[in-house]
């Protein structure tokens, strides 16, 4: 069975990895939009609507972005809360059959088996529709 430790141990090391790269990026578009919110008045004027619509486009990118980095740490807090619970390594659709070693291995945070993996993001796809 997995070793309860090293998995801890890998979780934590990548959710501070991940944490640490989204404070920099939240930081560095706070920055920014300091100043664009300063010289914004100031150059509207001759600003071409070409470069603001680039500047919506990065910044939803950014923001799916962002929710995506913070799904992963979401995932990965649940993880470490299920090796708490002693529930770790199972899929969460059913808790009575394993991840998989292998995929654990591959994806520590996996909350499914690859079956229902498929099957939520299907149901997942057909309710964004
Ligand atoms: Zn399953």
């Amino acid at each position: 069975m997995t070793d309860t430790d090293r998995v801890r141990r890998r979780l934590r090391a990548e959710r501070e990895r991940i944490a640490a790269l989204r404070d920099r990026d939240v930081a560095e578009h706070v920055e920014q939009d300091d100043q664009q919110a300063g010289s914004s008045e100031l150059s509207s004027l001759d600003q071409h609507p070409g470069d603001m619509a680039t500047e919506t486009v990065e910044r939803e990118k950014d923001q799916s972005v962002l929710e995506h980095v913070d799904a992963s740490l979401a995932d990965m807090d649940d993880a470490i809360a299920r090796l708490d619970a002693g529930t770790y390594g199972l899929c969460e659709r059913g808790g009575d059959h394993p991840v998989g070693d292998e995929r654990l291995e591959a994806l520590p945070a996996a909350r499914y088996c690859v079956t229902h993996q498929a099957e939520v993001e299907q149901e997942q796809a057909a309710a964004r529709q």
